[in-house]
């Protein structure tokens, strides 16, 4: 059986890996001069190979393709990944989160590893696919590949050419065209686990303050999306109330951070977005209230940006004086009960205004892409075409950060493996 993998990432690769193991040499396709280009540039450069958790917890930190890709991480577990990579000589060490990183912290051995399992595969390098047709040949089908070098004729096509983030690592969302030229529809790609824009322009001011135990919320102003993320929330806990507690960065013209990276994902789908901030989560008004009322009382002739000084960084405090219109040097026995409230209620509730995401090249991962529901989900294999099949990035499936979304990539490659390696022992 003549099979092409189009993209040497991590999906193409371990795909070909699977093959090749089975004794089924594919041809593999990569537009660079070199293969995983992206996966070099994982996890800081130490590649966040997938994360230890059980199946079920690994789906709520899907965003988009839960239900699609149960079937795929169920074959194809994270503890899989480990074991498989282990065996074929990698070391792997466990970190905080279950994050699972190569005990050298170099992206690169997870592709050595790769790569010394598709020795047996004929690789394509500086090979950019332009466009990939069907025709009969005989009275079989059989797919053409058209690269500047010439056409290659191949039963079994399978894209793996990522998505549109990053684009210099050869993830140019090649394969949406791959895909629409066989009729498959594509959602449309949006920027996911990236920084998010604000029209405030007190942003740029207070670029590089962090803020740390911070619960960023969002609330979608649009119905349709409303209903939408109801729907996720009864199904997974982490986006019950669509907000995100940890840390966060004001940039240059907005915000950043792992909580604002997980929010940008659930957000991006949504045409009206409200967001906010809460300073206090593990606090109620009530004891912000008494905590307000002993501090007033302890320092009554003090200005109430001193008393702010205390719950917040210091150069924040201008921002938040302006934002609970309340004067910095306003001293603190002549602080209202209103403004007290004031205070409370911006704590807990502070606007940000939402402009965009940043731009797809600059997400860590592609929201978006070939639609699942025209992909058988046991094989990845299209339904519209039989011997075509989409695996990785490419399809409209993304997660959380973590580890996940390498690992929908690997499990997607090997389900879509196995099912040709049937077909292949079938005579089919
Ligand atoms: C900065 C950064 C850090 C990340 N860190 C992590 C992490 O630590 N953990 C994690 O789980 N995920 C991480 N991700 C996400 C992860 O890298 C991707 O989800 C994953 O690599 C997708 O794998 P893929 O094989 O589907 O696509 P890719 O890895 O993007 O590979 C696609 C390949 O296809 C090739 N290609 C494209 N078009 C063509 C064409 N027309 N012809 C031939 N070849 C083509 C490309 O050259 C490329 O090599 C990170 C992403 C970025 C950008």
């Amino acid at each position: 059986m003549r099979v092409a993998i189009i993209g040497g990432g991590a999906a193409g690769l371990m795909c070909g890996a699977i093959l090749a193991e089975a004794g089924l040499n594919a041809t593999i396709f990569d537009g660079n001069e070199k293969l995983g280009k992206k996966l070099y540039i994982t996890g800081k450069g130490r590649c966040n190979l997938t994360n230890l958790c059980e199946p079920k917890e690994f789906l709520d930190n899907v965003v988009n393709g839960k239900k699609f890709l149960q079937s795929a991480i169920n074959k194809f577990s994270s503890f899989d990944t480990y074991s498989f990579f282990e065996d074929n000589g990698l070391k792997l060490k466990l970190e905080r989160g279950q994050r699972v990183f190569p005990e050298s912290d170099k992206a690169s051995d997870v592709t050595k590893t790769l790569e010394k399992l598709n020795k047996k595969n004929k690789i394509l390098l500086n090979a950019l696919v332009d466009k990939v047709t069907k025709q009969k040949s005989g009275d079989k089908i059989a797919f053409i590949v058209k690269t500047k070098s010439g056409e290659f004729e191949f039963d079994k096509v399978i894209v793996a050419t990522g998505g549109k983030s990053y684009p210099l690592t050869g993830s140019t969302g090649d394969g949406y065209n791959i895909a629409k030229a066989f009729g498959h529809k594509i959602v449309s790609p949006k920027p996911a686990l990236t920084a998010i824009e604000l029209k405030d322009k007190y942003a740029s001011e207070i670029q590089g303050l962090s803020l740390k135990n911070v619960a960023l919320h969002a609330e979608f102003l649009d119905e349709k999306e409303k209903s939408k993320n109801a729907n996720k929330a009864e199904s997974s806990a982490k986006t019950a109330s669509l907000s995100f507690q940890g840390e966060m960065m004001f940039t240059d013209k907005g915000i950043t951070g792992p909580i604002v990276l997980s929010m940008s994902s659930m957000i991006n789908r949504a045409k009206e977005v409200k967001l906010w901030l809460d300073f206090k989560p593990a606090l109620s008004k009530e004891q912000l209230d008494n905590r307000l009322l002993r501090e007033f009382e302890e320092n009554k002739n003090k200005n109430i940006s001193y008393i702010i000084h205390g719950l917040l960084p210091k150069n924040f405090v201008d921002v938040f004086m302006a934002k609970a219109e309340i004067l910095p040097n306003k001293k603190v026995n002549s602080i209202t009960k209103e403004e007290r409230i004031r205070i409370i209620d911006t704590l807990k509730k502070f606007d940000l205004n939402y402009k965009n995401l940043y731009p797809l090249e600059s997400g860590i991962v592609t929201s978006g892409g070939v639609n699942l529901d025209e992909l058988n989900p046991k094989s990845c294999e299209s339904k519209l075409h039989k011997g075509l099949y989409f695996i990785g990035e490419v399809i409209d499936a993304d997660a959380l950060t973590g580890g996940f979304n390498i690992q929908i990539a690997l499990s997607t490659a090997y389900i879509c493996a196995c099912d040709i390696i049937k077909l292949q022992q079938e005579g089919k």
